[in-house]
């Protein structure tokens, strides 16, 4: 496990996984440092695109993955958010996503949204262990 690298958490929504299997294969190098959880179908496309990366899966968002996330920040457990969030689809887990997003802001963790932002924030020194 990682003795350098930020816990981060990895989370994409349907139309977003593909951008986060690319993401997280252009970051691998940092990545194997870090401590990473994902909810279970985003972790599932980062090990396709990745196998060599150590990820700890959730449930899947819908099925209360966002909120074992969420539960985690809560518990200071999660130094990173890297949520790719899609804002074109109407998700039955809105709620959760909410919350997840609250309770993020709420601690103080560091967040992105998009390919973009995660690059901007990992530039940014999030990877690294505070
Ligand atoms: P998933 O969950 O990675 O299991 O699809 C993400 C979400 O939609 O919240």
């Amino acid at each position: 496990m990682a003795e350098h690298g930020a816990r981060i958490a990895l989370v994409a929504h349907d139309r977003l996984k593909p951008d986060m299997a690319l993401w997280v294969a252009r970051h691998r190098d940092a990545l194997t440092r870090c401590e990473i959880v994902s909810t279970a179908t985003t972790g599932a496309m980062v090990l396709r695109e990745c196998p060599d990366i150590s990820l700890t899966r959730v449930l899947s968002g819908p099925l209360g993955g966002d909120q074992q996330i969420g539960a985690l920040i809560a518990e200071g457990r999660i130094d990173a958010l890297f949520f790719f969030v899609d804002p074109m689809t109407p998700m039955p887990h809105d709620v959760d996503v909410k919350a997840l997003l609250r309770v993020a802001l709420v601690h103080d963790v560091a967040c992105a949204f998009s390919a973009r932002s995660a690059d901007l924030l990992v530039a940014g020194g999030a990877l690294l262990r505070a």
